[in-house]
């Protein structure tokens, strides 16, 4: 793979703690999930979001992703990274930049856990998706979880993240442990990210 190797848990790598969470969040959301009428192609809700949020640590797990890449489609992902954070800056819904002609997720096997929660009972139209109240509890407890696995580090759009995590210096701090949003605070507060330490309860 790489040599971003994660710091969060005694050095335990990120699949784990990660795919653990997102574990727990499919086994106790699967009696909502199983009415799902979504399927591979379906897209809307990559197109017609605002946001797709992630974790500082699933940043981290995706930007690794990305570099395994060969390098003309690293090229032509930070392309549409460029351009998605231009989007971003104007009101209206910004195609996500991961997602592929066809329809399909690039970052399928590591996209972060806004996209994992998205499901909907019926074809989303206009109005979006229509999902169970107790799987969106679900959820919010999920990415609260997420929140407490990266004490350290910050949540917001995902393309945001990634540029955050693009600051060789920064990511070094991060990744040993560092904290210290005094050092962000210039670039998180127009992007709107949040501190992780400050979003949820640490207990
Ligand atoms: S949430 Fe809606 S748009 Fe997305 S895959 Fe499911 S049905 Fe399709
Ligand atoms: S990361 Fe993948 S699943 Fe998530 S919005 Fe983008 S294309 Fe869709």
């Amino acid at each position: 793979m790489n040599d971003e190797a994660p710091m969060t848990t005694a050095g335990d790598a990120i699949d784990e703690p990660l795919e653990r969470i997102y574990a727990d969040y499919y086994q106790r959301a699967a009696p909502f999930l199983a009415g799902a009428v979504c399927r591979p192609g379906c897209a809307r809700c990559c197109i017609e979001v605002g946001d797709v949020d992630a974790t500082t640590l699933e940043g981290l797990r995706i930007r690794n992703f990305l570099q395994s890449l060969p390098r003309p489609q690293r090229l032509e992902i930070a392309k549409a990274l460029a351009r998605n954070r231009r989007f971003k800056q104007q009101p209206g819904h910004v195609r996500c930049p991961f997602l592929q002609k066809n329809d399909t997720c690039r970052i399928y096997p590591v996209r972060p856990f806004s996209c994992r929660q998205v499901y909907s009972l019926t074809a989303c139209a206009e109005g979006g998706p229509t999902v169970h109240r107790q799987a969106a509890a679900l959820a919010r407890e999920a990415v609260a979880a997420l929140q407490r696995l990266d004490a350290n580090g910050y949540s917001g759009h995902l393309s945001y993240i990634l540029e955050l995590l693009d600051d060789d210096a920064l990511r070094a701090f991060y990744r040993a442990g560092g904290f210290d949003p005094g050092r962000i605070m210039r670039f998180a507060r127009p992007r709107r990210l949040s501190i992780n330490r400050l979003a949820v309860s640490m207990d």
